[in-house]
């Protein structure tokens, strides 16, 4: 797995975890030289067992934090499992987060015999039933086909060893919450329960009251952590800019694996053409796609084909692209902890990235709530040529420069040579070329900025 990030690790090394030799292998292959600090506190609890309950989001090491244990206990299983039996359940709300974690378990897993499989919706069932038919000691699944399987008989819940929950509010925001409890009454109640959530609604907390033993409760990384890594800039645009405003940023070639967010699939797929009439390589995901073409769109984006991801909330929730250098909220999202994670994607495993937010006057609203909830009003861009100061002035922001950002220095004003945007140090930067569509004076305000580099903060 390439990882560019820095991340946010405990000195000590793997080795103070007790975890067998071919797991530490490839865990030192990976290059983690040390556990992140839900590793360090997950991972004994669970080797000896214990039921736990982890408040932590994607970027932290969770799934490592679940995953090694999990292979760790497969290890000590003398047999095969036998035919549609499951040994680690692992259940996740989106086909990209399966995909993940299973992926994750194919790496840590590598110098292991065990067999895994990964379900989920969208896709044809006939493979699935085939793989579970032979048994299997991981299954990573989405609740809806992981039903559906069951409820034809596929596989067998009674034997599973381990459960885990990942990303429980998810699964409540998506709608999920009756299919997880059918799920968790099927799992013997002898089997050791994980469960993951950024947050703990109501929902989830009754959840881990009736499905928890006595569970080891584990927080880390809250939201504003990842918030204060990301190097964050609102732009006040009307709506019918936004798109101007979209491709002039994206004529500084640094900003060069871009995730864009909007709220809804139309907007997505609308993005995502008008980029590509630019001839700028673009994907969208969201809900409506098929599942081949979603991997296609994904693999692009990793591989570097694609320069630009347009996605919507649901289909980016838990998302492991490394090196994403911007985010781009296109449109501000209604809920202020769907900001939070989206701006993550660019600053996972302790990266510090760059999340620009256009903002039109129907949208300031959510402003308010994302900032009450970050706690920190966000730095208003004003240096761009789509600028709407009507949109700007009804609000209460400071402008420019370091404005309203706390600790993490310089800010959208900081240094005026070279190019806007960039966050990598010594990445590839290129002068902007002057938006021939764009309104007069665009050049001249292009040609500034760029935030202080990561080495310096
Ligand atoms: P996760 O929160 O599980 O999605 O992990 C986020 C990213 O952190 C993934 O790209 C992992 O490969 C990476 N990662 C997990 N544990 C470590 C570690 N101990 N050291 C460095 N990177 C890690």
């Amino acid at each position: 797995m390439l990882t560019q990030s820095t991340p946010v690790t405990i000195p000590g090394g793997f080795d103070t975890l007790n975890l067998i030799s071919p797991i530490c292998r490839a865990v030192n292959e990976e290059k983690y030289t040390s556990p992140t600090p839900i590793q360090t506190e997950a991972i004994p609890h669970l080797l000896q067992g214990r039921d736990l309950l982890g408040c932590a989001q994607t970027g932290t090491g969770k799934t490592a934090a679940f995953a090694l244990p999990i292979l760790q206990r497969l290890a000590e299983y003398k047999d095969r499992p036998r035919s549609k039996e499951v040994r680690s359940l692992i259940l996740t709300p989106t086909r990209e987060l399966a995909m993940q974690i299973e992926e994750s378990f194919r790496v840590y897993g590598r110098y292991m015999k065990f067999n895994q499989a990964v379900v989920f919706g969208g896709v044809s069932i006939k493979n699935q039933i085939r793989a579970l038919s032979r048994g299997v000691d991981v299954l990573v699944a989405t609740p809806g086909r992981l039903l559906d399987l069951y409820n034809q008989g596929c596989l067998r819940m009674d034997k599973v060893d381990v459960f885990v929950l990942d990303e429980a509010d998810q699964m409540l925001d998506m709608g999920f919450l009756p299919d997880v409890k059918k799920i968790f009454n099927e799992i013997p109640k002898t089997s050791q329960t994980v469960l993951f959530s950024a947050t703990l609604p109501t929902e989830i907390v009754r959840l881990t009251q009736n499905f928890l033993k006595d569970p080891i409760k584990i927080s880390v990384a809250p939201p504003s952590s990842t918030v204060e890594k990301v190097d964050q800039r609102i732009m006040f645009v009307d709506r019918d800019n936004k798109s101007a405003l979209l491709e002039s940023i994206l004529e500084d070639e640094s900003v060069y694996r871009v995730l864009v967010f909007t709220r809804t699939k139309h907007g997505a797929n609308r993005v995502a053409k008008n980029l590509s009439k630019k001839r700028i390589r673009t994907e969208a995901i969201h809900g409506n796609k098929s599942q081949a073409a979603r991997m296609q769109a994904l693999n692009k984006f990793r591989s570097g084909h694609v320069r630009v991801l347009v996605a919507t909330d649901v289909a980016s929730r838990g998302l492991d692209v490394d090196g994403i250098t911007h985010v781009i909220n296109y449109e501000l999202p209604k809920e202020a902890e769907s900001y939070v994670h989206r701006i993550g994607r660019t600053a996972r495993a302790g990266a510090t990235g760059i999340a620009l937010s256009f903002c039109d006057s129907e949208e300031r609203g959510y402003l308010r709530g994302i900032e009450r909830t970050i706690n920190q009003s966000v730095t208003v861009d004003k240096d761009h040529a789509y600028h709407s100061e009507s949109i700007a002035t009804k609000s209460s922001h400071r402008s420019g420069g370091n404005g309203g950002r706390r600790g993490a220095g310089a800010g959208a004003g900081g240094k005026r040579n070279g190019t806007r945007f960039s966050a990598k140090p010594g990445g590839r930067r290129s002068s902007p070329r002057a938006n021939p569509s764009a309104p007069s004076g665009f050049a001249k305000k292009t040609k500034s900025f760029h935030a202080k580099p990561r080495s310096a903060r």
